[in-house]
């Protein structure tokens, strides 16, 4: 099932909708928490003219650094005994077609990241390996947009990858039945057109059920958090004009202009 988060202009508000042939079928309840697979449809609407809001507001955000072996390397970073975790606060997501803004006032290099994500559907604390897959409510793309001079001088990565817009997530989510493989995909970004970053989700040094259960044995993940499982290699600057796109075989296209952000 492939779902995704629209803005209904008729509602004045957004819905969850599956896609159905050429078409969303927006469903009843609360856009704020994940559809249940008995939501009855509401509403349907041509998918050339639905506007796909992010595919959900996450409760946590949690990333995954240095899980690809080149991408650790290419910034000067030995590979990793167990996993290098940090947060991305809420704030940060965007949806597909939204700006992402360089803070100038702060950062003069923004790097884009492309990255597989997984959306989280159940209550999981001190989850085994094996447990962890049931825990999953699907996958979506993301790009874990960096400040990198700003991780590079910062002891934390709090502002480097925490400032509005920096979250791209999209276009929609895709549940485990139509993904059995999180592992077999190929993930490209492209910036205008050439491609940065090409590689595959099965060269993570730590794989999804593995992160799920590191990070479980840590914080409890809870439905509606999203893991970010790292980007690969190819990383590289972001400037204002440039349209930046994260491709994963099987979920779609997330594409997101860049600006400078206005001054206030
Ligand atoms: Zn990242």
């Amino acid at each position: 099932m492939r779902l995704a988060r629209l803005w209904i202009p008729s509602l004045g508000g957004s819905r969850y909708a599956r896609e159905v042939g050429e078409e969303w079928h927006w469903l009843a309840g609360d856009p704020t928490s994940l559809p249940g697979p008995d939501s009855p449809v509401e509403g349907r609407v041509a998918r050339a003219q639905a506007r796909l809001l992010a595919p959900l507001r996450p409760g946590k955000i949690v990333c995954i650094g240095r899980n690809y072996a080149a991408h650790a390397r290419e910034l000067g970073n030995d590979v990793p005994r167990e996993p290098t975790l940090f947060l991305k606060p809420p704030s940060s997501v965007i949806g597909p077609g939204d700006f992402i803004e360089r803070p100038t006032h702060l950062s003069s290099l923004v790097h884009h990241e492309g990255e597989l994500a997984v959306i989280v559907g159940a209550t999981l604390r001190h989850v085994s390996e094996s447990g962890a897959w049931d825990g999953i409510f699907g996958y979506t793309c993301a790009n874990d947009v960096t400040a990198r001079d700003l991780q590079r001088s910062d002891q934390i990565f709090t502002r480097a990858k925490g400032f509005d817009t920096f979250c791209p997530l999209g276009p929609a989510i895709v549940t485990p039945d139509e993904l059995p493989d999180p592992h077999g995909l190929a993930l490209r970004v492209t910036v205008d057109g050439e491609i940065r970053q090409s590689g595959h989700t099965g060269d993570m040094i730590f794989r999804i059920p593995t992160l799920l259960s590191y990070i479980s044995s840590i914080m409890t993940l809870e439905p509606g958090d999203v893991v970010l499982t790292g980007t690969p290699a190819g990383v590289g600057p972001l400037e204002a004009g440039q349209r930046v796109t994260v491709d994963v075989d099987g979920i779609g296209e997330l594409s997101n202009l860049v600006r400078n952000r206005p001054t206030l």
